[in-house]
């Protein structure tokens, strides 16, 4: 087998949402509520050969209309750690939900990877379902479906490699299509869990983030990534502002903005 290629991995924060409360963030609740505030990433991995991002977040529109924070717009925070979006390789789409896909046209070279089950998924009869309005954006499903006709998206069933030391695993859950991204770093195995785990209190208290498709394949996820990683520690929640603590910073002017994945952190 290849040895994997190893990856610089960075976490970059660009939004936050503040009015979100404990009991707005866990589908088991026990009685306790207080303020628990979810912030918003994109990912790259950076390795001699390519460039890969996982998940493109959303525009600033967006943040208006759903009143969130909003502190530049990912692509550009891409930037501040040395990558430019216009000469990505690849982006893994996690899925479909409009946090996660705003930013198609900010990478015109760029692969786009998804799940063959998400697809059918945004297009098929689960769209009418009540609990799935809300999270995906009809404009960004067709943006993908304009992107398949330019053969810009590349179909994964299940588990899939993009390069050595870079592939992604179907889990479901969350959404019904959700994949999760495997990255070989310094540090061994990293898993950008995204919303298989929005927090790693969801994972810890085996109780899923309340938007999802099927509970049971949720747990299970949290499940996956563990074994898809190194060790626990090597799992990154999608959303939680620990990531921002428990890792390093970039450099110090990107303190609160971005940081490092591919070295163990601190708690
Ligand atoms: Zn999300």
């Amino acid at each position: 087998m290849t040895d994997p290629d190893c990856h610089a991995l960075y976490a970059v924060r660009y939004a936050h949402n503040p009015h979100r409360r404990q009991s707005h963030n866990f589908i088991f609740n026990d009685p306790h509520d207080g303020p628990m505030p979810m912030d918003y990433f994109i990912w790259v991995a950076v390795g001699d050969k390519r460039t890969v991002v996982v998940d493109m977040g959303f525009t600033e529109e967006t943040a208006e209309k759903r009143n969130h924070d909003f502190f530049r717009c990912p692509s550009d925070g891409l930037r501040l750690v040395g990558v430019d979006p216009e000469k990505v390789d690849d982006v893994i789409i996690t899925h479909m939900h409009w946090d996660h896909v705003g930013n198609f046209d900010k990478f015109p070279k760029a692969q786009f990877h998804i799940q063959d089950a998400e697809q059918r998924y945004i297009t098929g009869r689960d769209t009418h379902w009540k609990g799935f309005k809300g999270g995906v954006m009809v404009d960004d499903v067709c943006t993908l479906i304009r992107n398949v006709y330019r053969e810009r998206v590349t179909f994964h069933d299940g588990s899939g490699t993009l390069a050595p030391g870079i592939s992604v695993h179907h889990v479901g859950g969350h959404t019904k299509g959700h994949q999760i991204a495997r990255i070989f770093t310094k540090r061994g195995w990293v898993v950008v869990a995204s919303d298989a785990a929005h927090y790693y209190a969801n994972m810890e208290k085996r109780s899923p983030f309340p938007a999802v498709y099927n509970v049971g394949d949720n747990i299970l996820s949290f499940d996956k990534a563990v074994e898809l990683a190194e060790s626990p520690t090597h799992v990154v929640p999608g959303h939680d502002p620990l990531v921002m603590e428990r890792y390093p910073a970039v450099s110090a002017d990107l303190a609160g903005i971005a940081v490092r994945l591919d070295v163990a952190p601190t708690a």
